[in-house]
């Protein structure tokens, strides 16, 4: 097993069902999906969180384009989706390598608990 698990999922190494694959970001469907449409977009490089990858800016603009060509891709860009970086502790990240959840297809709640 590679130390990372989306390091992993990036190289190929470990399966996952890919939505979008792009030269530096990818997108692939959550094991255990909370809507309809539950898709992780990560960067290939290993970046452990949101705070080390704003760091490169132009990286970080090709992952946002990416969480929103996925929402164009799986149909929900018009209805509304929801983005979400888990990072840290109190937000419950349980993966450290960045990634952007899309979430959509069904109307959702606010706030989170
Ligand atoms: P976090 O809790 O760090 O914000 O999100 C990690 C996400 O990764 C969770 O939603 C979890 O379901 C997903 N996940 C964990 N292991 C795997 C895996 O092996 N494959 C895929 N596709 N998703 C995974
Ligand atoms: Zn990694």
């Amino acid at each position: 097993m590679p130390e990372c698990l989306f390091c992993g999922i990036a190289a190929g190494e470990i399966p996952a069902k890919i939505v979008l694959d792009a030269a530096r970001t990818l997108a692939f469907r959550d094991i255990n999906p909370q809507a309809p449409t539950h898709v992780l977009v990560i960067t290939k490089a290993h970046y452990p969180n949101l705070a080390t990858l704003a760091a490169d800016e132009s990286l970080l603009a090709e992952l946002v384009s990416q969480v929103h060509e996925v929402a164009r891709a799986e149909g929900i860009a018009d209805s509304g989706y929801r983005v979400v970086f888990n990072t840290g502790g109190h937000a419950g990240q349980s993966v450290d390598h960045v990634h952007a959840h899309v979430i959509g297809g069904r109307p959702m709640a606010w706030t989170p608990g």
